[in-house]
């Protein structure tokens, strides 16, 4: 601690220097921070000129063949840190035998010359999942010092994203090994109920063709606290726990394979109760059918009221007609009788008119009665709203994906929004370890 205090003695004269009489604590802030951040840069550099020293020998073996490899020369690289541009030297070795060069240095160190360092790109595609990288780069800059362009705050975000779009694909390849999944039966702790829950958002791409717009498929794995209100207009007070998301943008089918793939890290398919919730969309109901076909299927109780409306809307001209059919109309969807507001449904709708509200609400209805029985899930505790998955899909492909005015490269949206999924599940941190390894591999 003594050091520490010499050196805040040491800055303290400094800033004095630095400033003039009058000064403010604004001031003090900002010219510490100055100080401290080209404090921390040269800091660096002089542990990585230390270590560089410590480490230099004649010769280093070759992690490629096992052979000798003589030392060449110093060669020099850039560091991007948290704390600035660093320039570095260090000792390059090159085989013998199989004439593979390297700097043992970057490796021991995890250095990524002319990149951003790991910590930097963490902290660089933090901001790109939760900002546009305009706005994300001005803010990194005002919280870090550091600035960092547009592309390379995309860049960050994206290698995120390939890195799970690679962890997915493991573990698709590990999902469908029947070994595997005996051995999973085996050994995981099998959960009592799981909820899943699946939907869609749309991404502006600047695909060429004629309809630019591609479907962002969010789904998610959670678990379940709290009881849904007595009555349809009660208060909801269940909170998702554990929630893990995952997103793509690609056929059914293969949003199928990943939710089977992601499904199985966290053992739905063990699950003693699978409840799987989701908007009317028939690519949903055919992709539970086939990967979880024991899962309890559930239509979001608040997709299924919003049809109400409506009607009502089309059917009475008073707005106490409209509240009070649609009440009305709730509490039966709410006790079970599906039957009863499809007929009434019917009654309301013109004979002719497919696109007549009343009638679009009766087909939904009909196509998804299956998934309507209310009073039961209730009465087992089941949570009926996906409002978990509808708020995933809200923030994953709404409030990132549609930037105003921007469109996207597909590529590129399907990586940011799997980095997000990532963050909003609250594996950042975990993926930023893994990211590492891999790097270091
Ligand atoms: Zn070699």
């Amino acid at each position: 601690m003594n050091n520490i205090m010499a050196i805040a003695e040491m800055l303290s004269d400094q800033i004095q220097q630095e400033l003039r009489v009058g000064h403010t604590l604004s001031d003090v802030e900002k010219t510490a921070r100055t100080l401290l951040q080209e404090i921390g840069r040269q800091t660096i550099a002089l542990v990585v000129k230390g270590e560089e020293a410590a480490q230099l020998a004649p010769e280093a073996p070759c992690a490629v063949c096992g052979g000798k490899m003589p030392y060449v020369r110093r060669r020099p690289a850039q560091l991007r840190t948290m704390f600035g541009q660093i320039e570095v030297k260090r000792a390059y070795y090159l085989c013998a035998d199989c004439h593979q060069g390297c700097c043992p240095l970057d490796e021991r160190l995890g250095l990524r010359p002319n990149a951003l360092s790991a910590e930097l790109e963490r902290l660089a595609a933090m901001t790109g999942v939760l900002l546009p990288f305009g706005k994300g780069r001005n803010l990194f800059e005002a919280l870090t010092l550091v600035g960092l362009s547009d592309q390379a705050l995309d860049k960050a975000t994206q290698a995120y994203g390939a890195t799970i779009a690679r962890q997915e694909e493991a573990w698709r390849a590990t999902a469908y090994d029947q070994e595997e999944l005996q051995r999973r039966k085996r050994r995981e702790r099998k959960p009592l109920r799981l909820y899943g829950a699946i939907d869609a958002t749309k991404v502006h791409t600047r695909a060429t063709d004629e309809y630019p717009w591609r479907d962002l498929k969010v789904g998610a794995w959670f678990e379940a606290r709290g009881q849904p209100p007595r009555t349809p207009d009660g208060q909801w007070r269940i909170q998702a726990e554990n929630s893990h998301y995952y997103a793509d943008i690609c056929a059914a089918a293969e949003f199928g394979s990943l939710m089977w793939a992601t499904g199985v890290q966290y053992q739905a398919q063990l699950a003693q109760e699978l409840i799987i919730l989701g908007d009317g969309a028939e690519w949903i109901w055919n992709l539970v059918s086939e990967h979880f076909p024991k899962a309890i299927q559930i239509l979001d109780w608040f997709h299924a009221t919003a049809y109400l409306t409506p009607v009502a809307k089309a059917a009475f001209s008073a707005a106490e007609e409209q509240e009070a059919w649609t009440n009305q109309a709730k509490q039966a969807l709410w006790d079970g009788k599906t039957d009863q507001v499809i007929t009434t449904c019917l009654d309301l709708a013109g004979k002719e008119d497919s696109s007549d509200p009343a009638f679009v609400a009766a087909r939904y209805f009909h196509q998804n009665r299956a998934r309507m029985h209310y009073p039961d899930y209730r009465r087992q505790g089941f949570q009926i709203g996906s409002g978990t998955i509808e708020s995933a899909a809200k923030q994953i492909g709404t409030m990132r994906m549609k930037v105003p005015g921007a469109t996207w490269n597909e590529i590129s949206a399907r990586q940011v929004a799997k980095a997000r999924a990532a963050y909003l599940s609250n594996q950042w941190d975990e993926l930023a370890a893994h990211r590492t390894r891999l790097l270091a591999a």
